[in-house]
């Protein structure tokens, strides 16, 4: 048996912050991986929050195209719309906006890295600050003393001793089932991806692409698909919660990759498809349950990615340090019960994590309801988009009468769109502005009057040479 003050059981980012704040605390810190090295069993890519940047600058600083090949910043990011003849009819492009407060968020929407280098370079930071990183190991099970648990047994049968154990063992959390704290995730709470790698050569990404190097493909006939670019090449991906699928999540995904779009993007950029992956991702609107008597559990493993677009690796960071923090706390005292780190919850729900949480039922409810309900909702929001962006660039008719005309046609989708923003815009509108809620006007009296307005406009104009005889 080997004895220490903490157990870390996965070495993804979450893992490596909180081993890394751990050893920085003193205690006497390991932290396994079941790869032959951290970043080996992840999603070929990511995009890297700019919260990561303001919040960890000392670590982030050193994040360098040097240390990481596949760096690429994704300064502008486009999204397509698709209909239902698997047309692009028309996208947007999006860059960091004139509100944005801080830098480097003025400057890029993500920096994308590969995670086969990105999660390697942070571990380092943890054993450089003295934990220990044992690869190629499987925890396959808890230790347990009085029903406490008391450390981990990987699947050789080698047992360790540590009064507290952190889960950063990502979706499929062993730590969390054997701790008793989850058994799986239920189908609602968590979402298959699948994914295709390209390969593409740098020059040709940089001048086709440019600074593009995000898109969301938004479609009516398939979910929300992501594309993000690297240094050397780019994924389409595309998920939903398991409760969703009636084909294989395939299926969906070929759509977009098969749009003559897509095929006329992977012919320009040379793409070779490099690899196929499939992962699990939990997308809740709560955490919960996230620590019990000597456990806490982080990241993915205490089902923190964003409860809009799940973004995880910065949760993942900001969960691992205040776990590890709680932890040294609890260990000096002697106090490792679950009511001693009932802090963990009180100091993760202060963070920028905690503050999209408060809005997170909301955020969760209009994401599934939206860019994830391809059928019943995307089928009329994309020619609706379309309508009001697209129908006014158009010759058909003077521009007054077209005018009109798109009036007249996005009130066709009133019936669609009203129960949507009673449903989900209102309520998130709601939620942010609660406590202003007295100064803008009721949502209720906005949904009767909006359609009296439309009503007003006339359906016909009296054309200026008839007013002149
Ligand atoms: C397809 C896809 C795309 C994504 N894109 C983004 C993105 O662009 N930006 C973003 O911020 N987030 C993204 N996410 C979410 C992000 O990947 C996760 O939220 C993040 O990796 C969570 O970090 P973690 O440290 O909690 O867990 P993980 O990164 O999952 O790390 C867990 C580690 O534990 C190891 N492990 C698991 N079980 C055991 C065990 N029993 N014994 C030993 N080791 C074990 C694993 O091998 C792994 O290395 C994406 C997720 C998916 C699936």
């Amino acid at each position: 048996m080997k004895n220490y003050d903490l157990i870390i059981v996965g070495a993804g980012p979450g893992g490596s912050i909180a081993a890394k704040t751990a050893a920085e605390n003193g205690l006497k810190t390991i932290f396994f991986e079941r790869g032959r090295k951290p970043g080996e069993k992840n999603s070929s890519g990511c995009g890297l929050g700019p919260r990561m940047f303001r919040d960890f600058p000392e670590l982030m600083k050193n994040l360098t195209p040097e240390k990481c090949p596949s760096m690429r910043a994704g300064v502008a990011a486009r999204n397509y719309f698709v209909n239902d003849n698997d047309i692009v009819a028309g996208y947007i492009m999006a860059r960091p906006t004139e509100s944005v407060t801080y830098e480097p968020a003025k400057s890029w929407i993500t920096m994308n890295v590969y995670r086969s280098e990105f999660d390697p370079w942070i571990a380092e930071f943890a054993t450089n600050a003295g934990a220990e990183l044992k690869n190629s190991t499987l925890i396959v099970d808890l230790l347990k003393e009085d029903g406490n648990v008391c450390g981990v047994i990987d699947e050789k049968g080698e047992k360790y001793n540590a009064p507290i154990v952190i889960g950063a063992d990502g979706v499929i959390s062993t730590v969390a089932q054997k701790s008793g704290l989850r058994n799986r995730w239920a189908q609602h709470q968590v979402t298959i991806t699948s994914q295709y790698d390209f390969q593409a050569v740098p020059e040709k990404i940089n001048n086709i692409m440019g600074d593009e190097a995000l898109a969301v493909w938004w479609g009516s006939n398939f979910p929300a698909s992501y594309q993000v670019f690297f240094n050397d090449g780019f994924h389409q991906g595309l998920g939903n919660w398991m409760n969703w699928w009636d084909k294989n999540p395939l299926y969906y995904l070929n759509r977009v990759i098969n749009l003559k779009y897509y095929q006329r993007l992977l012919k320009i950029l040379e793409a070779k498809p490099r690899e196929l992956q499939a992962h699990l991702l939990p997308w809740l609107d709560y955490p919960y349950n996230t620590h019990t008597n000597g456990v806490i559990l982080i990241g993915d493993a205490g089902g923190f990615p964003c409860p809009l677009e799940a973004e995880g690796i910065y949760p993942a960071m900001v969960t691992g340090k205040i776990a590890a923090e709680v932890a040294a706390e609890a260990i000096l005292s002697g106090d490792v019960s679950r009511v001693a780190l009932k802090k963990y919850d009180n100091e993760w729900q202060k963070t920028s994590v905690g503050e999209e949480f408060e809005s997170g039922r909301e955020l969760w409810n209009i994401w599934k309801a939206l860019p994830f309900s391809p059928k019943e909702t995307m089928s009329w929001f994309v020619p609706m988009i379309m309508e009001i962006l697209g129908g006014i660039f158009d010759w058909s008719q003077p521009h007054a009468k077209r005018i009109r005309q798109i009036v007249s046609h996005v009130k066709s989708y009133m019936p669609k769109a009203t129960p949507f923003i009673m449903g989900y815009v209102f309520p998130l509108v709601a939620k942010i502005f609660e406590e202003d809620l007295d100064k803008i006007m009721d949502p209720k009296k906005i949904m009767k009057i909006l359609p009296k307005l439309l009503d007003l406009l006339p359906e016909k104009k009296k054309r200026r040479s008839d007013k002149v005889k």
